[in-house]
């Protein structure tokens, strides 16, 4: 039986096992999804032994993304841009890499959540591997400006720099967006379920009326940005539970080449 897994460490909070097993019942395909947990010195040994074992295919979650890229002998163009990998499929002698992140997002943003971001003014928080990966997707849907504002700043500029030849991208320091509203607000950072929002450093008015605001970070309940932003008047809220199903499917049509509905896993997952 073909193996897959999903490989980090942590990594036993992932629902990727959940995930991928609803996809394999649901398109017919018979294959076992594992966790994996890797010491964090020992990436490349845990996936040779995977392999030797008949692996096929690996998710990669924190912190192993950029190991994996290095690891991986030929890369997607999205993992090219992103510099990441979180997808792995084996092809006989060498590791394919791609990056399902962005395209994960987009569906997401725009399929299910139902946003617009063609001609809005769209503002990504955080300039880390997420960011990265996401950019370049929000730029091809011809936002009117998207705007990357970061902790530390030169990581912001470097980003835009890096993507400017893509689309009107522009990176401005969080105390400098006073006064500034956009229509998507997405926190990229990696303020997640045991942090709060920097209230001192991002300024409380940045969402336009009927803005929607997006966290990568998903939980069963409102996380902390959602609840900041809702404090602020904010009601279309959306976490990134759908991202991560989507960029699943992405992985999964890599390695078995056919695309899973992700609807009914939406109610899986959230129970
Ligand atoms: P990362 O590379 O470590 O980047 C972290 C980012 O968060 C950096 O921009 C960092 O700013 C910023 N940050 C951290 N602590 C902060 C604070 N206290 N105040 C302000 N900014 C802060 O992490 P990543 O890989 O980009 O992941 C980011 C988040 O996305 C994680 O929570 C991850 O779980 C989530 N994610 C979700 C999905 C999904 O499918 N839903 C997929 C991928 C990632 P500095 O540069 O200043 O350090």
């Amino acid at each position: 039986m073909d193996r897959y897994a999903v490989i980090g460490n942590p990594v036993a909070h992932s629902k990727s096992p959940l995930i991928h097993a609803a996809f394999a019942e649901a398109t017919a395909q018979t294959l076992t999804y594992e966790r994996l947990l890797a010491p964090l010195d020992g990436f490349r040994d845990t996936v040779a032994r995977f392999v030797a074992e008949g692996g096929k295919g690996l998710n990669v979650t924190v912190p192993f993304k950029l190991e994996a890229f290095a690891l991986a002998r030929e890369h997607s163009a999205r993992a090219s841009i992103a510099g990441a990998c979180n997808t792995l499929a084996w092809r006989g002698d060498h590791w394919y890499g791609d990056n399902t992140d962005g395209a994960g997002l987009l569906r997401d943003l725009v399929h299910n959540v139902g946003a617009t971001i063609a001609g809005r003014d769209v503002l990504v928080l955080g300039a880390g591997g997420a960011a990265r990966g996401i950019v370049v997707p929000l730029l091809g849907e011809s936002p009117r400006r998207l705007v990357v504002a970061n902790r530390t700043h030169t990581k912001a500029m470097r980003l835009a720099t890096e993507f400017a030849a893509d689309g009107p991208i522009v990176a401005i320091e969080p105390a400098a967006l006073a006064g500034a509203r956009f229509d998507v607000v997405i926190n990229a950072t990696s303020i997640g379920l045991g942090s709060s929002v920097p209230r001192d450093l991002w300024p409380a008015t940045l969402f336009a009326p009927g803005a929607l605001a997006y966290d990568l970070v998903y939980a069963n309940g409102p996380t902390p940005f959602l609840r900041w932003a809702q404090e602020q008047g904010v009601t279309r809220c959306a976490d990134g539970l759908g991202m991560l199903i989507e960029q699943a499917a992405e992985s999964f049509l890599l390695w078995r080449g056919v695309r899973p509905q992700t609807a009914p896993v939406f109610p899986l997952l959230r129970t």
